[in-house]
C-alpha cells in the first residue's frame, strides 16, 4: 500500500500527516487538471478561427468565450486556494506536534543515550531536521505525488488522441526521471556529509561559548576563532557541493525532457505531411506539452529535496526507534536494600561489569572501590536507572528496578556527585531544587546541617545571592554543600554519593564530612570511596576489579585478610602521598 508504515517512516509522518498528504495530493490533481482545462479553451477558440478562417463559418459566439475563461479563472482561483490550505495551511499543525512529541520522547529516553548524540545534535534535529521534514512536507509530498497522478492522467488522453505524438511528447519523462533516481544515492550522500558539517558547527558554537572563559584565560581567542571559521567554511563547502550535484542532474534531467518538444514537431509534421493526422491535432499536441513539463519541472527539483530529506527523516525515526525507559508508575519496595544480582554492562562494546553482585544494606554505608575504570560509577548510576543493565538484575527492596517508572524510581534516592549541576539562581533556590514546594524554613535548616551558613552569610544578599551560572560565584566545597543540602531536603531513603573531594582543602573536608553524617544517617547509602577516613568508616566494602567484585566484605576483615585486593590497595597507597584507591 501506497501510504503504508513505510511511507510514514521515510517521510516522519504521523496518520494525521498522511491524511493532509492525500488532501495536498488530492488538490494537486485538480489544479493540475484545471490548469490543463485553460489549454482547452484556448484550442477550442483557435479551433473556431481556423473553422472561420479555413471553411469561411460564422465567428465564434465571444459570449461563450468570455463566460467559460470567467468560469476557468473563478475555478483556478478555487482550486488554487484549496491546495493552499491542504498543504502549506495543514503542515504547521504538524511541526508542532513533531517538536513536542520529540521533546517528549527525549524526556522519557535512558541517559545512555544522550551519550550518543550529543546537545548540538540533538538541537540540530529538533530544528533543522524538523524545518527540512516542514518544507518537504509542505512544498513537496503534495505536489509531488498529486503531479504524478495528474500527469499520468493527462498522458492516457493524449495516447487515446494519438499514441505516436504521445510517445514523441512523453519519452523524456521515464529519462529524466530515471536519471534523477540514479543520483539519488550521491544526494544522499552529500545530505549526510552536510548535516555531519552542520552538526560540527553547531558544536563548535556551543564549545566556544561555554569555554569562553578559559579560552580568555589562556589567550587562545584566535585559534579557537579559527578552528570555528573553518568548520563555518567547511559546511558552507558542502552545502555548494550537494548543490551542485543535485543542480547538474536536476537541470539535466530538464533538459533531457524538453526534448520532447523537438521530438513532437519532427514526428508531428511527418504524420502530417503523410496524412496521417492534421494539423488541428498537432497543434493540439504543441499546446499540451507547454503545459504538460511545467508541474514535472517542479517535481524535479522536488524530488532531489526529497532525496535529501530522507536523511533528516531517518535522524528523526532514530529518537523515535530507541526503546524508552519505561515502567510502573508506583513503587512500593519492601525496604530499601540495594541488590545487584549479576549485573552485566556495556556503555558501547566493551564489557564494563561483568556479573556484579552484592547487597547494599538499608542502614548501612555500602563502600564502592576499585581501580579507576573499574566501573564504581557505573555501579552507582544503574543503581539508579540512569542506565539500564545490559545483564540480570538490580532491586530495591525486591523489586525490580527495571520496571519501574525512571521519575518514579528517583523520588526515593538523593544523588550527591562529583559534578554538581547549579543554576543561575539564588542560593535559596538552588537548595530548593532537592524538594519542590519546601518552605524557606526548611530550606535554612537543610542548609545549616549542611554547613552551609558560615559561607552563604558572607555573600551580600545571604540566602537571596545570584550565585552565576553554574555557581560561577562558588568554590568547590561551597557548590558540594549546596548539593548535600539539596540532598538533606529531599531526606530520600537511598544516598548514592561520589565524594571525590580531591578539590577541598582540609578545613572544608571537615566541613563536608560533618554535613555528610547527617545526611547519611540511617539511610541506604552507596558511596564511591576515595578516601580512607569513609572506608573505615563504611559498615561494608565491595571491591571492583575487571569488572567484578573481587572481594567484600567488613573493613576490619579485609584489612586482615593476607593477600587479598584490599588490603594490598591500602597499604600502597598509604604508603604514596595522597590517599586514593
Ligand atoms: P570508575 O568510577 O571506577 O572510575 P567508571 O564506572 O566511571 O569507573 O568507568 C568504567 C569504564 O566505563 C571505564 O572504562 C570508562 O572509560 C567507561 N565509561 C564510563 N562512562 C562511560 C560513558 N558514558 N560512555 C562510555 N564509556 C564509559
Amino acid at each position: 500500500m501506497m501510504f503504508g508504515e513505510n511511507f510514514k517512516r521515510k517521510y516522519a509522518l504521523s496518520d494525521k500527516g498522511v491524511e493532509n498528504t492525500k488532501k495536498g495530493m488530492l488538490w494537486t490533481v485538480i489544479v493540475n487538471l484545471v490548469v490543463m482545462t485553460g489549454t482547452g479553451i484556448l484550442y477550442m477558440l483557435t479551433s473556431k478561427f481556423m473553422d472561420t478562417l479555413v471553411n469561411g463559418a460564422g465567428l465564434p459566439n465571444a459570449w461563450f468565450f468570455i463566460l467559460l475563461t470567467a468560469a476557468f479563472v473563478v475555478l483556478s482561483l478555487i482550486t488554487h486556494v484549496g491546495q493552499y490550505v491542504s498543504t502549506y495551511g495543514l503542515v504547521y499543525g504538524e511541526v508542532k506536534d513533531m517538536r513536542i512529541g520529540l521533546a517528549e520522547r527525549l524526556r522519557k529516553l535512558p541517559l545512555g543515550y544522550f551519550g550518543k548524540r550529543d546537545l548540538a545534535d540533538l538541537t540540530e534535529t529538533i530544528m533543522g531536521d524538523v524545518n527540512r521534514m516542514e518544507h518537504v512536507w509542505s512544498h513537496v509530498m503534495g505536489y509531488l505525488y498529486g503531479s504524478y497522478v495528474s500527469t499520468a492522467i493527462i498522458a492516457v488522453c493524449l495516447f487515446i488522441y494519438d499514441w505516436r505524438l504521445a510517445i514523441a511528447c512523453l519519452w523524456g519523462v521515464p529519462v529524466a526521471f530515471g536519471l534523477l533516481f540514479g543520483s539519488r544515492k550521491l544526494a544522499k550522500r552529500n545530505s549526510e556529509i552536510s548535516k555531519a558539517a552542520a552538526v560540527t558547527v553547531s558544536d563548535g558554537i556551543q564549545e566556544t561559548l561555554e569555554n569562553i572563559r578559559e579560552i580568555h584565560a589562556i589567550n587562545q581567542e584566535e585559534k579557537y576563532l579559527n578552528g570555528l571559521y573553518k568548520k563555518i567554511d567547511d559546511h558552507e563547502a558542502t552545502l555548494i557541493q550537494g548543490e551542485l550535484a543535485t543542480g547538474i542532474f536536476v537541470n539535466a534531467a530538464s533538459v533531457i525532457m524538453r526534448l520532447g518538444v523537438a521530438t513532437t514537431i519532427l514526428v508531428g509534421a511527418k504524420l502530417i505531411l503523410s496524412g496521417n493526422i492534421d494539423f488541428m491535432l498537432f497543434f493540439m499536441f504543441l499546446l499540451v506539452i507547454t503545459r504538460i513539463y511545467a508541474p514535472f519541472d517542479q517535481s524535479l527539483a522536488l524530488i532531489a529535496e526529497v532525496f535529501m530529506s530522507e536523511v533528516s527523516a531517518e535522524r528523526l525515526m532514530e529518537i523515535y526507534d530507541t526503546p524508552a525507559a519505561e515502567g510502573s508508575e508506583t513503587f512500593a519496595p519492601k525496604g530499601h536494600d540495594i541488590t545487584f544480582e549479576n549485573v552485566g554492562f556495556a556503555y558501547d562494546d566493551e564489557q564494563v561489569l561483568k556479573g556484579v553482585s552484592f547487597t547494599a544494606k538499608e542502614g548501612e554505608v555500602t563502600a564502592l572501590v576499585g581501580p579507576s575504570g573499574s566501573g564504581k560509577s557505573t555501579c552507582a548510576r544503574l543503581a539508579a536507572r540512569l542506565w539500564d543493565a545490559t545483564d540480570g538484575k538490580i532491586s530495591v527492596g525486591g523489586v525490580d528496578i527495571a520496571s519501574v517508572d525512571p521519575e518514579t524510581l528517583l523520588s526515593d534516592y538523593s544523588m550527591v556527585f562529583q559534578d554538581v549541576v547549579l543554576f543561575d539562581d539564588t542560593v535559596m533556590e538552588n537548595i530548593r531544587l532537592g524538594r519542590h514546594g519546601a518552605t524557606d524554613e526548611e530550606v535554612r535548616k537543610a542548609a545549616s546541617a549542611a554547613n552551609c551558613d558560615e559561607f552563604v552569610e558572607k555573600l551580600p544578599q545571604g540566602y537571596d545571592t545570584p550565585i552565576g551560572e553554574n555557581g560561577a560565584k562558588l568554590s568547590g566545597g561551597e557548590r558540594q554543600r549546596i548539593s548535600i543540602a539539596r540532598a538533606l531536603l529531599k531526606n530520600a531513603p537511598i544516598v548514592l554519593l561520589d565524594e571525590a573531594t580531591a578539590s577541598l582543602d582540609v578545613e572544608n573536608e571537615t566541613k563536608v564530612q560533618g554535613a555528610l553524617s547527617r545526611l547519611l544517617a540511617n539511610k541506604t547509602v552507596l558511596v564511591i570511596a576515595h578516601r580512607m577516613r569513609t572506608v573505615e568508616a563504611a559498615d561494608k566494602i565491595v571491591v571492583l576489579a575487571d569488572g567484578k567484585v573481587a572481594e567484600e566484605g567488613i573493613p576490619a576483615e579485609l584489612m586482615n585478610k593476607d593477600g587479598g585486593m584490599f588490603k594490598r590497595m591500602v597499604e600502597l597507597q598509604t604508603q604514596g602521598a595522597g590517599w586514593r584507591i
